[in-house]
């Protein structure tokens, strides 16, 4: 992997130079609530000994709510009119490793039996800038998961920050490397001291392994661990919508008038009752153990066995962000110890 340099003045000159041009640069807001487009190129936030966002940039490729199409009847057919094609060129800026390696991950599934335009269009027109991560805290788990604080994967450029104030600059993909020809100005030859660096944020020691985890789903459907699990979980959602790879939708229409309205995809999360109701009133997952067993089997058995991916980059966010103490951490590492 190709690796330069950058000083901290470049890096903001680079930022700035991609606003002139038209991109819309978005990091982790300063309050911590989430990602928020930043200005000036001065204001991207590198400051990865912090807390991670309670909510992820998902909805950077995954809005929460969007059109599938508009309607208009008339009076003997009904016209339908797409929204405008997703143009707009876009940089997620100091993003965590296990926030970068969201895209990637939920591409599967959005490519799978179907092509979702609107994820590709987003993701396509989406670039990742990753960087080291120096935060870890007891609700962490990326090295349980394949992921550790230095991981590249899902970044198209991956910064190291250098005792010098710079940066190392690691260029992962081909959108990462027209980056860094556009700017031969600001990016140096490589300095030595990234790994270096790396090797002091090793990260959350690792919690299980998700070879037994996975193991162990796949051979106790009806097992009453399940049960015992969804005795404390509210169904509030929480963890699926602050989740950087959780990707269920919903599809609603909202009329505006008897002739008009709209086709929307919303979010919508497998903890909620209603999520697998019939019309009929029959609900197969007709209780917390069963949506919690389909959250878990679906992130470390289904996902995995489809499509080669753990749903799930370890981030934490669903642990911080549970008002009873799910930790979905400890449930896996449970679910190792049992296997
Ligand atoms: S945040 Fe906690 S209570 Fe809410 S659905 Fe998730 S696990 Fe259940
Ligand atoms: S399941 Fe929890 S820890 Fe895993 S990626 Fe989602 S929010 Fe992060």
């Amino acid at each position: 992997m190709e690796e330069k340099h950058i000083t901290g003045e470049h890096l903001t000159a680079f930022a700035s130079g991609l606003l002139e041009k038209g991109y819309i640069l978005i990091s982790e807001a300063p309050d911590g609530t989430g990602f928020t487009a930043v200005k000036d190129g001065a204001s991207v936030n590198m400051n990865t000994a912090a807390r991670p966002t309670k909510a992820s940039f998902k909805q950077q490729v995954f809005p929460k709510t969007e059109p599938v199409f508009h309607f208009h009847k008339t009076v003997d057919d009904v016209l339908l009119f797409d929204p405008l094609p997703h143009t707009q060129k876009t940089v997620v800026f100091g993003a965590r490793p296990c926030d970068a390696k969201s895209i990637s991950i939920m591409r599967k599934v959005f490519n799978w039996d179907y092509k979702d335009e609107f994820f590709n269009a987003r993701a396509d027109n989406t670039v990742v800038i990753g960087t080291l991560c120096k935060y870890s805290d007891e609700t962490c788990f990326c090295t349980s998961v394949g992921l550790s604080p230095s991981s590249t994967d899902g970044s198209d450029l991956f910064l190291v920050p250098l005792d010098d104030g710079g940066y190392a600059v690691k260029v992962v993909t081909e959108k990462g490397q027209q980056f860094v020809s556009e700017n031969p100005a600001l990016f140096g030859e490589a300095k030595a001291g990234a790994d270096a660096v790396a090797a002091t944020h090793p990260g959350p020691a690792q919690k299980f392994d998700a070879a037994q985890v996975r193991t162990w789903i796949s051979q106790n459907f009806d097992h009453p661990h399940w049960a015992e699990l969804g005795q404390t979980c509210l169904g509030c959602a929480q963890c699926a919508f602050s989740c950087p790879v959780c990707h269920c939708f919903d599809i609603v229409d909202e009329p505006d008038s008897f002739l008009e309205g709209r086709r929307m995809k919303n979010w919508d999360a497998c903890q909620g009752g209603m999520f697998t109701k019939h019309a009929s009133g029959h609900n197969p997952r007709d209780d917390q153990g069963k949506r919690y067993r389909q959250r878990v089997s679906h992130k470390f058995s289904y996902y995995p066995e489809r499509f080669g991916e753990i749903l799930c980059t370890g981030c934490g966010r669903c642990t911080r962000g549970c008002v009873v103490g799910v930790d979905i951490g400890e449930i896996a590492a449970g679910i190792a110890g049992l296997a």
